[in-house]
């Protein structure tokens, strides 16, 4: 049997030096490539102590840490699953989880004990520990007992290794299952597509319970043996003083426009940088060509989700092999990486034209393994010859290049003509003063939908919904002009900085019922305990009720 353990691969990329420093966080540790393989280790004895069933799941909410990165490697060493949860999520949310998942361990913070210890058990968790973002916690303290030797176990490249929740900007959180066969080739294939060399240093400031930065980063910089720069959570001017020692930076799109909101960004400050990649969402045009003419480096953005790792890219490479094309497009995530077999089909089953809008799928060896215990959301995603749906509503070029037009639910059907909100968005974050906007659909008892258009102003430009709508006249067809429109102070985003329109949706709905909503200007958006803004704050008062 070959041992396919993403730990093995991983460690392979080690450098030779195990004493040269891995790790830098924010807070002045270092970590050298031997404090990753024993912590690790110790933490793998540990969990082995605990003679768990096979393909045992360990549930981890806990703030960002080099500790939890080491967990992370313990679970793969160990070959059980891991299940990284999104700290700022409520207790409410944590059940679901957990009655979901059925975890064996459950690693919390040592504040949340007593509430998660509650519903972990009511779910059959039998091991609660804790871990804080200072190396605090019973889980450390049980590792300290236990050797920092260890042999991972075999594993087979379909057996899982993670589980992902989607983010859940639309529905309920389903699990998405990784094995160890789809996160190594995603990693092996992005190392090369990316360029990485082990002399890189990475800036690190993403969660840790998404695929951006547990996997895409984490997996390049290790197995490239480069040095992280570690941000427990994205600070603008402390990236901004890293930049100068870093190679490479991957961030949410959030990232770069708060990037850019700092006078000091400049070419000098980014002279050692050779990459900057950006994903998880849309990165407009103009924050595209604002980093250009800032900065002199053209942003590389890729398109991937919990399902599927990543599955297209702008080349890294000015004399790229693939499709004959050498450039990184703003407004497209590049093209489908070696491996990736990318199609559009249309409404009618068809392949797509090319440029003609369809439904993205799939098909390759970065691809899940299915939605854990729902067996019916498999059957629905996957086609008959086997691509994955992944939702997504997009074009394909000549050229090969990628362009996502938006989600497939979020689609308007209006008078039975089909309206993309992106072309929408697209159009008015064009118009003066506008700084980004979201168009989702509302039902209108004529047209079955209407766009509903939130619009985020510039700084100290003054926006009016008429005029907004009126500009677009001369821009859209009719049918896919929204009929009401809102300026926000703010768009409610989730952890990975996503707009979240299922919220938006609410938000016009209720509007509608209170009436006075129509062409309302300057509205607040109230807090909402369930939005979590990005970045995410550090919480207040910890423990959720
Ligand atoms: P998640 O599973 O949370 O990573 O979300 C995946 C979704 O994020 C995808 O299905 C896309 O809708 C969106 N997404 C990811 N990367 C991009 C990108 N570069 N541009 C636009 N949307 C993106």
């Amino acid at each position: 049997m070959t041992q396919a353990n993403l730990y093995n691969a991983l460690r392979a990329g080690f450098p030779a030096d195990l004493q040269a420093i891995a790790i830098e966080t924010d807070d002045g540790l270092a970590y050298s490539w031997s404090d990753l393989e024993r912590g690790s280790a110790m933490l793998a004895n540990w969990i082995d102590s605990l003679q768990l069933p096979a393909a045992s799941r360990m549930a981890v909410q806990v703030e960002k840490s080099v500790e939890v990165l080491m967990l992370y490697l313990a679970s793969l060493r160990t070959g059980h699953i891991f299940l990284p949860l999104n700290p700022a999520y409520q207790i409410a949310e944590v059940a679901y989880f957990l009655a979901n998942a059925e975890p064996a361990v459950v690693v919390c913070a040592p504040q949340q004990f007593c509430a998660v210890s509650k519903i972990a058990f009511q779910s059959g968790t039998q091991y609660v520990v804790t871990l804080d973002d200072q190396r605090g916690g019973s889980l450390l303290q049980r590792a300290a007992h236990h050797s920092d030797q260890h042999t991972p176990v075999h594993r087979q490249a379909d057996d899982i290794a993670a589980i992902i929740y989607t983010s859940g900007t639309t529905g309920r959180s389903k699990g998405a299952m990784l094995s160890h066969g789809n996160l190594l080739s995603n990693a092996q294939v992005l190392h090369g597509y990316w360029g990485w060399r082990s002399s890189d240093v990475l800036i690190h400031a993403l969660p840790m319970f998404h695929v951006h930065g547990l996997f895409v980063a984490i997996h390049g910089a290790l197995l490239s043996g480069s040095r992280m720069l570690w941000h427990k959570r994205f600070d603008p001017v402390r990236v901004l003083n890293d930049l100068p020692r870093a190679t490479v930076m991957m961030g949410v799109p959030t990232f770069y426009t708060r990037l850019l909101a700092l006078p000091g960004l400049s070419p000098s400050a980014c002279a050692s940088m050779r990459l900057f990649i950006s994903g998880s969402a849309p990165m407009l045009v103009d924050t595209f060509e604002q980093w250009k003419a800032r900065t002199g480096h053209t942003v590389l953005e890729r398109y991937g989700m919990s399902e599927t790792v990543m599955l297209t890219s702008n080349p890294y490479a000015p004399d790229d092999r693939y499709a004959g094309a050498s450039q990184r497009i703003g407004g497209s995530v590049g093209f489908a990486l070696p491996g990736v077999q990318v199609r559009i089909m249309s409404e009618d089953g068809k392949p797509a034209l090319p440029s003609e809008v369809g439904s993205i799928q799939v098909k390759g060896p970065i691809v899940f393994a299915g939605y854990w215990r729902m067996p019916e959301k498999n059957a629905q995603e996957f086609t008959a010859d086997g691509y994955f749906v992944t939702g997504d509503m997009g074009t394909l070029d000549e050229k090969g290049y990628v362009r996502i037009v938006g989600r497939s639910k979020d689609l308007i059907i209006s008078g039975g003509l089909n309206v993309y909100p992106a072309e929408i968005e697209d159009a008015l974050n064009n118009l003066p003063g506008v700084a980004e906007s979201a168009v989702v659909g509302v039902p209108h008892p004529d047209f079955g939908e209407v766009g509903f258009a939130f619009v985020l102003s510039k700084p100290g430009a003054q926006l009016e919904p008429e005029q907004l709508l009126a500009a677009l006249k001369s821009q859209l067809a009719n049918f896919k002009l929204p009929k009401h429109c809102q300026v926000l102070n703010e768009l409610p985003r989730n952890a990975m900085g996503k707009v979240q329109k299922t919220v938006l949706r609410d938000m016009a709905q209720n509007s509608e019922a209170g009436h006075s909503w129509l062409l309302g200007s300057g509205s607040k958006l109230e807090p909402d305990p369930n939005n979590r803004v990005f970045p995410f704050k550090k919480r207040q008062g910890q423990v959720p009720v």
